[in-house]
């Protein structure tokens, strides 16, 4: 029952957990569950939200990939929730909390991954993908989550610091996951070999995925014990950092994986001219939160997985052919 768990709570984690009962609350006063703490609550309300199944055919790397093995938002979502989870675990930290912030963390990702972002930014004039995944939750939505997910949702990106533990433990967990499983979808699209990734880095953090996520995962435990931060051994947070800017170079950058993104480009900014000219076609739900006819254009669109873009855009764009009467 939840009083076991509370109690759980209060003896078993670490002094440097955010305790379910020690939450900011919520903006919107509910009346407590019998079940669930506020977090596991929040992680539940997330689960069930339409922006979370519309991940499944959301770009992660590779365009609306056509092998069942490439990864998604959705499988690169419950990668990173895993990895934290077991981080977060074994660092007696609240793993509800953690697993919440996880699962929505990039519920605010547009389609065709970051070409979609630039061009809502390009249209806009501003436009980040964790401001976004807050705006999912918090407007779209409506979740009425705890401040302390909200917190993690928007403060995941390298470089920004939630206020708990649990949330800078799912910042890293999504480096530590889209690194290693990036590889992997590199390797299978032909963009990349094995032997391609620096012996240097391969000595520290090990040959293959598995491997590299267990040294990078022991080595955050390691340093992070007993401490109220979330850090890494100066020589695997340097490797782990090489790694990165490899990637970028060798992969995200790469002239394959960007060919077919100038015609997702192409696309989204031709929908977005589309929107702004026939206001009427953006669905009700858009314009009851904003008057702004640029926001709705932008809530809409970034809601968009990539088949539901390719299906709009065909909708508006190409033409459609009688069918044989029978
Ligand atoms: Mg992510």
């Amino acid at each position: 029952m939840k009083e076991d768990y509370l109690r759980f709570e209060e003896e078993f984690l670490s002094e440097y957990a955010t305790k379910s009962i020690n939450t900011k609350g919520r903006a919107i006063l509910i009346e407590p569950c019998s079940l669930r703490t506020e977090f596991q609550r929040d992680r539940d309300r997330i689960l069930h939200s339409k922006s979370f199944r519309r991940l499944k055919h959301k770009t992660q790397v590779f365009l609306s990939p056509g092998g069942d093995h490439y990864r998604t938002r959705l499988t690169h979502t419950l990668e990173v929730t895993q990895i934290a989870r077991t981080i977060s675990r074994a660092l007696c930290l609240n793993e509800d909390l953690t697993e919440a912030i996880a699962l929505g963390h990039d519920l605010g990702h547009t389609p065709f991954g970051h070409a979609g972002e630039r061009v809502l930014r390009a249209k806009t004039g501003h436009f980040e993908h964790n401001e976004q995944s807050l705006r999912v939750v918090d407007i779209i939505e409506k979740l009425n989550l705890t401040y302390e997910v909200r917190d993690g949702i928007l403060n995941h990106r390298l470089g920004q610091t939630p206020i708990t533990l649990e949330g800078r433990v799912v910042s890293i967990s999504d480096r530590i996951a889209y690194l290693t499983h990036d590889i992997e979808d590199a390797v299978r699209a032909g963009i990349l070999k094995e032997e391609d990734i620096p012996s240097s880095i391969e000595c520290v953090l090990g040959k293959g995925k598995g491997k590299k996520i267990d040294s990078l995962v022991k080595d955050v435990i390691k340093a992070s014990y007993g401490r109220n931060e979330i850090s890494m051994s100066e020589v695997v947070g340097e490797e782990m950092a090489k790694l990165r800017e490899f990637m970028f170079n060798e992969v995200y950058g790469s002239v394959v994986a960007k060919k077919e993104e100038k015609k997702a480009v192409r696309m989204l900014g031709i929908l977005f001219d589309y929107f702004y000219a026939h206001p009427e076609d953006i669905p009700e739900l858009y314009k009851t939160i904003s008057d702004d006819p640029i926001v709705n254009i932008k809530d809409y669109i970034a809601g968009m997985s990539d088949n539901y873009a390719e299906k709009i855009f065909s909708s508006h764009f190409i033409p459609k052919g009688w069918e044989d009467q029978l």
